[in-house]
């Protein structure tokens, strides 16, 4: 029977900021809990069956799906998780708030009836969600409208990589893109404040390789005064393999980073440096919406080659090109990484709709969509942009 889609099982009221000391100053980080912050949403009474080509306001399709499959992570990066904020009063979602393989499963198939042709897990640290390879089972089931398997992959810190990659790529998994910080064992532990060495995580990467889970693509957040000083060793270590190494502008997402924009350090900057060392040539994109700048290095007998990724969400927006939804935890669907809220999906999945009903509210959703934060952040000044509180990037994912 139906109820109320409003009717939220899951987690409690908001907590309100909490005051945390973050170094030499106080500080408040406004720590809104946007979890409860989404609509359930609306069913028309005239149901539309996908099409396949469902797009926004603005044009984009709809191509790409971010699952969040826990809230919870091994690591602390200041840039995302700040140990200070996420300390160990912090409420993860319970166990019952968390959308299940099935529902999962069930949402994912919606969605690629109206055009999604790739997934990608994540987190929070999506090798902690127990049995991950069983859902990745269900979705390798999964077929895009021209009948092809959706393009199946998943963002990991590389902490369990190497104890799970080879049941991931049984389980239908196609790549990995894996994040690290730094080469240097000192920095990688101060980055992650978890204590993880440098070592495990290639090892991670040397087993996802072993497996076929490629091509890998491993993802550099650059902050400049902190790891500023990886980027040629981690360039010097990955070229001329297969793997593909992106740096990443440090981003505004979230509310409690503390993010600072004299803590960017924009693309093109790392491109000069990595164009002190090494001739780069650029590639063309890839895929359309694809958010990395590609750059191959000019290969020799004596050089060998390898490609690049730039991320420059801060400096050159792509939201033009934006084609990804985002799934929270607890099943959420945010449009925008930089969103303040969301649609409560899981309120129709435990509310006993039909696929048709679900399937017809997201495309009305998605048609609705006008988000495109970051290229209005980028065109005024910063005083003068006020946005509301955002969501943190652990609990709807990277
Ligand atoms: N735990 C997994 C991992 O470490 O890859 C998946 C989740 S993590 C939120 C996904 C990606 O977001 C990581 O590559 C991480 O470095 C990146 N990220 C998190 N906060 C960021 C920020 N403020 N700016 C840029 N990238 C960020």
């Amino acid at each position: 029977m139906r109820q109320n889609p409003s009717d939220d099982a899951g987690i409690g009221a908001a907590h309100p900021g909490r005051r945390h000391n973050i170094g030499m100053a106080d500080k408040v980080i406004p720590l809104a809990d946007h979890r409860a912050l989404a609509a359930p949403p609306i069913v028309p009474p005239t149901l539309v069956a996908p099409s396949g080509r469902v797009v926004d306001s603005l044009g984009r399709p709809l191509r790409d799906l971010r699952i969040s499959v826990t809230d919870r992570c091994n690591f602390r990066c200041s840039y995302c998780m700040p140990r200070e904020v996420f300390d160990k009063d912090h409420r993860f979602l319970p166990h019952a708030a968390l959308l299940t393989f099935e529902e999962i499963t069930r949402v994912a198939r919606l969605f690629a009836a109206h055009g999604v042709r790739k997934i990608r897990l994540t987190g929070g640290e999506p090798l902690l969600r127990k049995n991950l390879e069983v859902l990745v089972s269900m979705l390798a089931e999964l077929r895009t409208t021209d009948g092809q398997p959706l393009d199946l992959t998943l963002t990991t810190n590389g902490s369990l990589l190497a104890r799970k990659a080879q049941a991931l790529r049984d389980a239908g998994l196609q790549r990995v893109t894996v994040s690290l910080d730094a080469l240097d064992d000192a920095i990688f532990r101060r980055m992650n404040d978890a204590d993880f060495p440098v070592a495990a995580v290639l090892e991670g990467i040397e087993a996802a390789a072993r497996v076929g889970l490629g091509p890998i693509k491993v993802n550099m957040v650059v902050k400049r005064g902190t790891n500023e000083d990886q980027i040629l060793p981690m360039a010097r270590h990955f070229r001329g393999t297969p793997v593909i190494l992106r740096f990443i502008e440090y981003m505004d997402v979230g509310a409690t980073n503390g993010w600072r924009m004299d803590e960017v350090l924009p693309s093109a900057e790392v491109v000069r440096r990595l164009a002190d060392e090494f001739a780069l040539e650029p590639l063309a994109a890839s895929a359309p919406g694809e958010t990395a700048q590609r750059w191959r290095y000019a290969a020799s007998a004596a050089a060998p080659g390898g490609e690049i990724g730039l991320i420059s969400s801060v400096t050159q927006a792509f939201c033009r090109d934006c084609n990804r939804a985002r799934l929270s935890t607890e099943g959420k669907l945010f449009l925008c990484l930089f969103a303040s809220r969301g649609h409560d999906l899981r309120a129709l999945l435990r509310g006993g709709y039909a696929d048709a009903e679900i399937a017809s509210a997201l495309g009305l959703i998605w048609n609705g969509r006008t988000d495109r934060y970051s290229e209005l952040r980028g065109a005024r000044p910063e005083e003068d942009f006020e946005v509301a509180p955002r969501v943190e990037m652990h609990y709807i994912g990277g």
